[in-house]
């Protein structure tokens, strides 16, 4: 085949032909796809090789020393080479293997190239434990959990509309979420687990307090007016949505839809049902509770990743965004945002947002972003209407009943 190759051609080939005669083993072009983590170019041979794996000959593949650099570079973020055994220890086989693929012959010559690489870190009896132990994770929770009151703060009281910082740090969780996150059980890698779809025709509820019986006669006659979502310039101060912007606030049961109000005893509520016209995708943080973290990729560094500090918010994020308070103008400010950096992920691939009740205990409310819809009155197309089939129906609270504990104050503990 050289006869049809230029010269600087064959100065290639031969080098090449050379770093694979040189080599310790090779790996085809097929069980190179087995080999998780990486994306190397293929390499054509000239003369078939075996694969050290499936043992098959193959024209194209690459040699084993092709992996050296990458892991060399970045196990030590990873792992902590120590001297003695524990529960937590690993043998430099089993990282080999972590990071590449379950192959004896492959995880002993890996080892023994990494250690003529850098004898210092890589020995073929040596141990090592993961860098990011129980301590060091608490840590990132911490300095992560600071972060978000830092920026809740400075978004409240200082930069608004042009923190970028913040902006920034909003996305990256959303992507962490987005991307990072696998089921707790059985789960795999797959992109969006934080997503939860509905169908077509799925139920919402809405409920509103009713203040007269002219208000019960308007709700009976004209439900979407009076029970779907006000119009823009009626848009009150929300836990998701700031004045002006009007999402429309569902719940998955009528008793939820109440609760949420926070009426009172003797108040009439009207409730009614509103219809999915389509799919809907939500980003669920209630999801997030069965979801964790996947195992961090080779080229991810946990040591001075912010995007991997960030990722252990996750688990109090769905507390943060839904806690309960008596808000004030303000206080909404830093859900608003991330809502709003929901809304616009990846060009709008959510429709809205699924968190629990923090007034019903199992309640779940679904906050629905909608779109700009191109009809005359420029009114906002949510994708759900009032079940035409049922009527409104109408609650009287009969009593709302606390559930309470009593709370030392903490000095008395000192
Ligand atoms: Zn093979």
């Amino acid at each position: 085949m050289y006869e049809y190759l230029n010269y600087a051609e064959k100065v290639e080939a031969n080098r090449k032909q050379k770093e694979m005669d040189n080599s310790v083993g090779f790996i085809c072009s097929d069980c190179k796809k087995r080999i998780y983590k990486f994306d190397r170019k293929n390499k054509p041979v000239n003369q078939k090789q075996t694969c050290i794996i499936c043992k098959k000959h193959s024209p194209d593949g690459v040699p084993l020393e092709g992996y050296v650099f990458r892991l060399n570079d970045c196990i030590p973020n990873h792992f902590n080479r120590v001297d003695k055994d524990s529960e937590a220890s690993l043998s430099l086989h089993q990282i080999i293997k972590k990071f590449t693929i379950d192959n004896e012959c492959v995880a002993r010559k890996l080892a023994e190239l990494l250690h003529k690489e850098n004898s210092e870190f890589f020995h073929p009896d040596g141990l090592y434990e993961p860098y990011l132990d129980e301590r060091t994770m608490e840590e990132f929770k911490n300095i992560a959990q600071e972060e978000w009151n830092k920026f809740s703060k400075e978004l409240k009281y200082s930069r608004r509309f042009t923190h970028q910082k913040a902006a920034d740090f909003f996305m990256g969780l959303i992507n962490c979420c987005y991307f990072d996150l696998k089921k707790k059980v059985n789960g795999t890698n797959d992109f969006g687990a934080v997503t939860r779809s509905i169908e077509k025709g799925t139920v919402l509820y809405r409920a509103r307090i009713v203040c007269s019986d002219e208000e019960k006669n308007e709700f009976q006659s004209a439900p979407n007016k009076h029970l779907g979502a006000p119009p823009s310039h009626l848009a009150a101060n929300n836990r998701m949505s700031p004045p002006g912007i009007s999402f429309m606030y569902t719940a998955d049961t009528a008793d939820t839809a109440i609760a949420e109000l926070r009426p009172y005893v003797g108040d009439t509520i009207a409730v009614g049902r509103f219809i999915a016209q389509k799919t809907l995708t939500f980003f669920d943080f209630t999801n997030l509770d069965s979801l964790e973290l996947r195992e961090p990729r080779l080229i991810t560094n946990p040591r001075n990743s912010q995007y991997y500090i960030n990722s252990h918010l996750l688990s109090t994020l769905h507390a943060l965004v839904s806690k309960p308070f008596r808000a004030n103008s303000i206080d909404y400010i830093e859900t608003q945002m991330f809502s709003e950096t929901i809304r616009n992920y990846q060009k709008g691939i959510f429709d809205g947002i699924i968190f629990k009740s923090s007034q019903l205990e199992g309640g779940v409310n679904y906050v629905i972003f909608g779109n700009d819809s191109k009809d005359e009155h420029h009114s906002i197309e949510y994708n759900v209407k009032i079940d035409t089939q049922s009527d409104v129906t109408f609650y009287k609270v009969n009593a709302m009943t606390p559930s309470f504990k009593e709370v030392t104050s903490a000095n008395k503990h000192l």
